[in-house]
């Protein structure tokens, strides 16, 4: 339901004390948690449906509405460019978090990352959908790295705002062909494959070596 993402329905706020940065300072992770106790609405409400549900709405008013927040904590400043990222989690669970730069720039973390962050050390498993934001309410594309890393945590179905009145699109359809776990797997099998093949010729060596 959509009050379970806002940071102010009235429930309890864990604020992970996670900082993700070299001096262990620069990045601010908060998690909003589902208070305790409350009980889904109706059906009849249906922008309140729990977006954690699998194919439940997504309340992507509350989604901004937290990336927003998430985007005026934002450390940005070299570029000036503020970035908040939202996400819910398959369990309704929210993650948020925000671009840290850096002065030597290519240390500079995206809001994406400390929200992938704070889904891991917030214990939560799956992200279902993502909104991120300019310091100015401008949806934003996840950076070729970004998707990938979302690929790793959400899948090919995630859905990414792309602005109000706009249909959400797929991460897949953002990143297609991308590289998981399943070429790993591939390789895996390839190496002990090739193992096999050559403890077989070595035992076949070693059987016409006593002939
Ligand atoms: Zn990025």
């Amino acid at each position: 339901m959509g009050a379970n993402f806002a940071p102010r329905s009235g429930g309890s706020t864990l604020v992970v004390p996670t900082f993700i940065s070299f001096v262990g300072r620069l990045a601010r992770i908060v998690c909003t948690k589902m208070p305790a106790g409350r009980t889904p609405r109706p059906a009849a409400a249906p922008s309140a449906a729990s977006p954690g549900q699998a194919g439940g709405p997504i309340d992507w008013d509350a989604l901004r509405g937290a990336a927003g927040e998430a985007a005026a904590r934002a450390y940005a400043p070299y570029s000036g460019l503020q970035v908040g990222a939202a996400g819910a989690c398959e369990d309704g669970q929210l993650v948020t978090g925000c671009n840290v730069e850096n002065a030597s720039f290519g240390l500079t973390l995206c809001a994406e990352c400390g929200l992938v962050s704070a889904l891991v050390a917030g214990g939560h498993r799956h992200l279902v959908a993502l909104s991120v934001l300019a310091g100015d309410g401008r949806p934003l594309p996840p950076c070729g790295r970004c998707r990938q890393i979302l690929m790793e945590h959400a899948g090919p179905e995630l859905l990414l705002d792309a602005g109000e009145g706009r249909a959400p699109q797929r991460l897949g359809d953002l990143l297609p062909g991308a590289f998981d776990r399943s070429e790993l797997a591939k390789a895996a099998r390839g190496t002990a494959a090739r193992r096999r093949a050559a403890s077989a010729g070595t035992a076949r060596s070693s059987t016409r070596g006593r002939r």
